[in-house]
């Protein structure tokens, strides 16, 4: 059971009340001038009637509340952070100095495209190493985030058909191990989701793919390496029956960092494929953002691609294009961001790209690889890998190994938190029972690994034993325990209310 102290604290973690009960009236940070007497108002009758209800300070108070707060948060600084399908590598700090450098941190997104000459070479030259390394001509580089450039490349492929006459391709095939984004995104634009099996081996069932072709189908939204972590082996002939059918291959990038440096989409027959430039291309990330997610293209969508885009001038000026007429024969599908997208990002990444090279690329996905096998390799006979064989960059576990044991695979993974991991990915994804997805990335050392898989292996041991008691406790260490998380993300409470 939790200990308990008189103070309330654990250790040096404190026990944190919210800013606004902190404090008490009168109390300040700063030593303002008194307000001359005779000032004349010229807020035209908006002045604040009432106290803004901001909590009253001193400057220590507020460091150190902040401080804590930050000590809460744990990311890919703090430790271990083995989310499967969410990257989450090293971010080198190379990148954050190029980001910040006032040139670039200091920008005005309105400022004239021949004073930023520098960054829409940025944007321009990212997106030539983003269609080198997927072998596709054209990118749309300002969707915000993964699920943004799945809806981008998905209204491309609408557009692309109503210009057509096609406008009643509308079906879209999601395998049934696909990330939720990808149905949510055709639904948002406006089409209807049919789903594909998945064989005994997880992969997709071909014949079953083959049966739901039809001349309604405007697209297949595959994720390969898939979210079991496997290569998709008949990629090929998936590709020529889409094709055949006249529909296009959308590829879900996220889990590019396996295979990124080494295959090329555009060689499997993609016709469109976003990029988390915030999963392989190493951003921080987590918590919500910032992200990037630009969409690759083929040379049939390319010119539905959303606005602005970067084109370069006869007099070599580089420009944003915004509109339609400043593209002729181009028919965009409109805007989906405001202003070009998420430039800090876009320079992060690029500055990984140039201190990676190619072969470093292609030596951060093998290393990937070899990473997830390792864990596989040392794991499998403690837990239970869902499929035969090696895995690519993140490997997959259920929960038989659990069977009969009373814990389950929440249990297991809150168990972790005590022991100082932040868990994998649990219950995605849903073609296994009970689903434990690893990603070490590339950026893990053996001895990290090694420690997690003695951790892991201790943790299936105890479960083994039958002593469910200790999961259902945990976490145990953490400032708060098991949370209502249904309860919080379907009532959230956002604002805090005096005497609430
Ligand atoms: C992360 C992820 C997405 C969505 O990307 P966001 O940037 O989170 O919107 C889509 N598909 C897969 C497989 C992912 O891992």
């Amino acid at each position: 059971m939790t200990e308990t102290t008189f103070s309330g604290n654990r250790g040096l973690q404190l026990e944190e009340p919210l800013i606004f009960e902190i404090g008490c009236a009168g109390r300040s940070g700063v030593d303002l001038p008194a307000v001359p007497p005779v000032t004349a108002d010229r807020l035209g009758g908006c002045a604040r009637k009432a106290a803004t209800g901001l909590p009253d300070l001193s400057e220590p108070q507020v460091v150190r509340h902040y401080t804590r707060l930050s000590q809460k948060n744990y990311g890919i600084d703090s430790g271990f952070y083995p989310l499967g399908s969410c990257t989450m590598k090293h971010n080198p700090r190379l990148g954050e100095k190029m980001a910040r450098l006032p040139g670039f941190a200091d920008l005005h997104p309105l400022a004239p495209a021949s004073t930023i000459q520098g960054a829409l070479e940025v944007i321009d030259t990212l997106a030539h190493w983003l269609t080198t390394l997927t072998g596709l001509p054209a990118v749309a580089m300002s969707p915000a985030a993964g699920a943004h450039g799945e809806w981008c490349g998905l209204m491309a492929i609408r557009a692309y058909f109503e210009d057509k006459g096609q406008g009643h391709r509308r079906r879209v095939l999601v395998p049934e191990s696909a990330h939720g984004t990808n149905p949510a995104s055709a639904a948002l634009c406006g089409m209807t989701v049919d789903p594909i099996p998945a064989t005994e081996a997880g992969r997709v069932d071909l014949a079953a793919l083959k049966a739901k072709l039809g001349d309604d189908v405007a697209c297949l939204m595959l994720t390969n390496p898939n979210t079991c972590g496997l290569f998709e082996i008949e990629v090929l002939e998936i590709a020529q029956a889409v094709h055949a059918a006249g529909a296009f291959f959308y590829c879900d990038g996220a889990n590019f960092n396996a295979v990124v440096g080494r295959v090329r989409v555009a060689d499997l027959g993609v016709d469109a494929m976003h990029i988390n430039l915030h999963k392989t291309f190493a951003t921080p990330h987590g918590g919500g953002g910032p992200g990037a997610g630009p969409t690759v293209l083929s040379a049939a969508l390319a010119p539905y691609a959303p606005l602005p885009r970067v084109v370069t001038a006869e007099n070599g000026q580089r420009m944003l294009a915004e509109h339609d007429r400043d593209l002729p024969g181009e028919l965009p599908f409109g805007r989906v961001k405001a202003f070009h997208g998420q430039f800090g990002v876009m320079v992060r990444a690029l500055a990984y790209v140039l201190g990676m090279g190619g072969d470093g690329l292609a030596a951060a996905s093998g290393d990937a690889v070899l990473n997830a096998n390792y864990l596989l390799a040392r794991l499998g006979d403690a837990l239970s890998a869902s499929f035969d064989g090696p895995c690519m960059h993140e490997c997959l576990f259920d929960d038989r190994f659990l069977a009969g044991t009373g814990v389950s695979t929440l249990d297991f993974a809150k168990a972790l938190i005590d022991e100082g991991y932040h868990p994998m990915t649990m219950y995605f994804p849903l073609v296994v029972h009970g689903a434990l997805l690893m990603e070490p990335t590339e950026s893990e050392s053996k001895e990290t690994l090694d420690q997690f898989i003695g951790v892991v292996r201790a943790l299936a041991a105890r479960a083994k034993t039958g002593d469910a008691e200790p999961f259902k406790q945990a976490p145990r260490l953490t400032p708060r325990r098991r949370l209502d998380e249904t309860l919080a993300a379907r009532t959230p409470v956002l604002r805090w209310k005096a005497g609430s």
